[in-house]
């Protein structure tokens, strides 16, 4: 054996139980976690970063108003440890499955964060028909407004609350305080993942400002109605929705009324979503000046991960200065 092969053999051999030591005391304490939707899962994804990664239950391009649970969803809560979700207004199809769990997991439902602003569903206009008279109208169209759509429930807080950074950062220290208190020998990282998950989201929120100022006088219409925190922080002007819950597909009277909209304010842009019907937006769009362009609020396009998040709100951003900054 030469020396230098001697050399390597002894280093090997000092330091491979060492490191099989570290790893398995770390990966002994970490809990098993899974998080509802992909915007939530990215937070719980950077906090985690280092120490394990969760699992996420509405994968790909599916979407949390109109999601079923798979076998795999079910296999992967009956093994979790720590469970967080944004809450019973949004994944309703959570609820029975988390309530089946009894105490085996932590449920995290982190539209009880403390410190998140909420913001109220809006009614009337262009953009709902919560009250009785639209409710008749929209009956029309086909569809019943059953509990079960989650943006019927009067009262209720809209729960689209990632779309603003602010609320990220309150929902991460909430994760944070989670998963140290289920995990305290990894405390320190998660605190450390969770500062510089912190810095980057203010970094993130001062981009976008800056992203969408030229624009904040331009009329737009979205898909659905989920962009209410968004509005709110950065003063875009959204103008009103396709459909207002997801789960259903606007009728001929909606879509006549949105059109209608677009004429009377001059909106410039249409947007549609990855996951729903384009020709919506192109039957709207029919006759009028605006252009149609592209939000994804619910990351269907984008892979899962502590990125994640900061892609879907940047790509926000850069969608609506792209359309609206094209129009007249
Ligand atoms: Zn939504």
């Amino acid at each position: 054996m030469s020396l230098k092969n001697s050399l390597l053999l002894t280093s090997s051999l000092v330091f491979a139980p060492t490191i099989l030591l570290a790893a398995g005391a770390a990966h002994a304490e970490v809990p098993n976690v899974v998080v509802s939707i992909k915007p939530i899962h990215s937070l719980v994804a950077s906090i985690m970063q280092g120490v394990g990664e969760p699992a996420l239950i509405v994968e790909g391009a599916a979407s949390p108003h109109t999601y079923s649970m798979k076998p795999s969803n079910a296999s992967a809560l009956e093994k979790a440890n720590v469970v967080f979700w944004v809450g019973h207004g949004l994944e309703a199809f959570l609820e029975k499955p988390l309530e089946s769990l009894g105490s085996k997991a932590k449920l995290v439902e982190l539209d009880d964060a403390p410190g998140l602003e909420k913001l109220k569903f809006r009614e009337g206009g262009a953009f709902e028909a919560h009250d009785h008279g639209d409710e008749h109208e929209e009956g029309a169209e086909g569809h019943a407004h059953g509990e079960a759509g989650h943006h019927h429930d009067e009262g209720e807080f809209d729960l689209h609350l990632w779309l603003d950074p602010a609320n990220a950062t309150a929902m991460a220290v909430e994760i944070e305080k989670t998963l140290a208190a289920a995990d305290p020998d990894n405390a320190a990282a998660y605190k450390t993942n969770l500062d510089a998950l912190n810095t980057r989201l203010a970094a993130l929120d001062k981009t976008l400002a800056e992203t969408v100022a030229p624009i904040k006088d331009k009329p737009f219409i979205v898909f659905h109605d989920a962009y209410q925190y968004f509005e709110h922080r950065y003063q875009v002007k959204v103008a009103g929705s396709i459909t207002v819950s997801p789960e259903t597909l606007p009728g001929a009277a909606r879509l006549k009324q949105i059109h209608e909209k677009i004429v009377e304010l001059g909106a410039t842009c249409v947007f549609a979503e990855p996951q729903f019907e384009p020709k919506l937006v192109n039957v709207v769009l029919e006759g009028t000046s605006a252009k149609s362009g592209t939000l994804d609020p619910e990351a269907a396009t984008l892979e899962a991960g502590p990125d994640l998040y900061f892609q879907l709100m940047e790509g926000i951003g850069v969608s609506l200065k792209t359309c609206l900054s094209n129009g007249s």
